[in-house]
């Protein structure tokens, strides 16, 4: 490829990078009301960063999708996704991710039944947004961490943190977002029976709507239609929600989950309002709809109204037939839902075990079996690196090498397993010596190999030399009886760092060599 064109494919590149940016910017702002129409483009997205090799673009792309999933009731795959991306997030140092992935596993372990663990995801989801994020995703993560401290029975802290997200929204002129965070807080009140508060925050609701331009939701038509229920008021419900029986309703179909429950709300409403066959009408659309979109919560609930109805009007055979079908019906669906539940969190758990299995593993194979100290892989593997970082900073890295004194007399004149309590005890009292950035590994029989970055020849040596002093002056009469243990060492240094880990071993082995020809139990150092 000439330079030019090779420049030309890096463009191209390039290109392609913001463009998938671009899309996810885009897919990333819609309102959460879009949910399903975001998957699909997400796998796309996600499909060519893999294509480019831009793990951070595929990994935005794919908690997406997890958002996506969890929002459809998906949660075994949603919250396996959105674990992975929190782990990727937390490997490679990225906080915008990592806040993110948070906030969907927020979602996630509420919508399964899990609020301490939603709310310590809440918590994180806040926690770890940099000062850089712009205010409206500050205002939604503050949302979710008010609902969770809601849900969790903090209804104070709760509140506190839902005015602070309305007043981010407010100010930035979102007029989606504050919709969405006033419905919330309105759903709020609603629960914790605050009629006056709920009322107030109606209010608020549709001053916002009016200036955002559009007709409210189906998630914000049933908050409202409670509150207008909690004061007694039909008549206003009828207004809010009768539109949705006539089939012609323009709340999105997308929402139509929501509209079931509106229905049903609504045949409520008239019950209660003593216009049965008005409310029959009701229930028989949410009905229709819940069966269409098999929503079988909705249908169970829709039972459990048709028997109140039955009941309000002197049917009370048939009521209490549907009530014990309603039971049924909702009887199997907590044992569905629990063990949908159950699966999710065992799907989620399995992810995360693998994940400490191969760190474990990992762990395992840069270690000593006997003595649990460093290996000589590890070593290879390490000290490269070290050598490199010394050269960077212009600071010194010694090596010292210990080989224990006939050793092969311990084992010859006790045992075997003598000596191997004796090799776990030297790699005790190496530990002890091993401090701040120092390794301690055993490289093989009873060789042992200290790396002590930052000291120099003099400093390395002292401390060699107090290593060998504790030594022979350790308690070994339990082990060895009257047999010492002594141990002679090698130093060398690379004054910064120049040198490679190859001559390094050596010149400290050479060392070592005169220690042992020099009678042993004493340090030599290439001084
Ligand atoms: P020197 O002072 O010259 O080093 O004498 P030495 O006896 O220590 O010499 P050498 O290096 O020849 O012997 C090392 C012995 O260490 C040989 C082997 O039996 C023993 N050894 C190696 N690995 C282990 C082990 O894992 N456990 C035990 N108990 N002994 C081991
Ligand atoms: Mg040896
Ligand atoms: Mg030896």
């Amino acid at each position: 490829m000439t330079t030019e064109a090779a420049a030309t494919a890096g463009a191209v590149v390039v290109d392609e990078r913001a463009e998938l940016e671009a899309t996810l910017v885009e897919l990333e702002g819609r309102p959460q009301s879009q949910f399903r129409a975001v998957a699909g483009p997400a796998a796309t997205v996600e499909r060519r960063a893999t294509d480019l090799g831009d793990e951070a673009l595929a990994m935005r792309a794919r908690l997406l999708r997890a958002t996506a999933l969890v929002r459809e009731g998906k949660s075994e795959q949603g919250g396996r996704w959105a674990h992975q991306v929190l782990d990727w997030s937390q490997q490679h140092d990225n906080p915008f991710l990592l806040s993110r992935a948070h906030r969907v596993l927020s979602i996630f372990y509420r919508q399964i039944g899990d609020l301490s663990e939603g709310l310590a995801h809440a918590v994180h989801c806040f926690a770890n947004l940099t000062d850089d994020e712009p205010d409206t995703i500050r205002a939604r993560h503050l949302m979710t961490l008010a609902v969770a401290l809601d849900e969790s029975g903090s209804i104070e802290e709760g509140d506190r943190r839902f005015r602070e997200a309305l007043a981010l929204a407010t100010a930035e002129g979102d007029l989606e977002l504050t919709l969405n965070i006033l419905n919330n807080m309105a759903y709020t009140a609603f629960e914790n029976d605050n009629e006056p508060g709920a009322l107030d925050l109606v209010e608020h609701m549709r001053a916002v709507q009016l200036r955002a331009g559009r007709d409210f939701g189906a998630l914000e038509l049933d908050t409202i239609a409670r509150i207008e229920m909690m004061g007694g008021r039909y008549a206003d419900v009828e207004q809010t929600l009768g539109f949705l029986v006539d089939g012609q309703s323009t709340v999105e179909s997308h929402e139509g989950d929501a509209s079931a429950v509106c229905l049903l709300t609504l045949a409520e409403a008239r019950r209660l309002d003593r216009r049965y066959t008005a409310a029959q009408e009701a229930l028989d659309a949410s009905v229709r709809l819940a069966e269409d979109r098999g929503l079988d919560r909705v249908r169970a609930q829709a039972r459990e109204e048709q028997a109140a109805l039955y009941a309000a009007t002197g049917r009370f055979h048939e009521a209490y037939e549907e009530h014990k079908a309603f039971y049924a019906a909702a009887t199997a669906l907590h044992s569905t839902q629990r063990e949908a539940q159950a699966r999710a969190l065992q799907a989620v758990f399995e992810a995360t075990e693998a994940r400490r299995a191969s760190e474990h593993f990992r762990e395992m194979a840069h270690r000593d079996a006997l003595t649990g100290l460093y290996n000589r892989r590890y070593v290879n593997e390490r000290l490269p690196a070290l050598l490199g970082e010394a050269v960077a900073r212009r600071t010194p890295v010694s090596v010292a090498i210990l080989d224990l004194d006939h050793f092969k007399r311990v084992n010859d004149t006790l045992s075997h397993s003598t000596g191997d309590t004796v090799l776990q005890e030297i790699a005790q009292l190496l530990l002890e010596a091993a401090s701040g950035p120092m390794i301690a590994a055993r490289m093989g029989g009873e060789e042992f190999l200290l790396v002590m970055p930052g000291l120099g020849i003099e400093e390395a040596t002292e401390r060699c030399e107090r290593l060998r002093l504790r030594i022979r002056a350790h308690a070994w009469e339990p082990v060895t009886g009257a047999l010492t243990v002594t141990t002679s060492i090698g130093v060398t240094t690379a004054p910064e760092g120049r040198a490679t880990p190859s001559t390094l071993l050596s010149l400290a082995d050479r060392n070592l060599y005169v220690a042992k020809r020099e009678g042993r139990d004493r340090v030599i150092a290439d001084l």
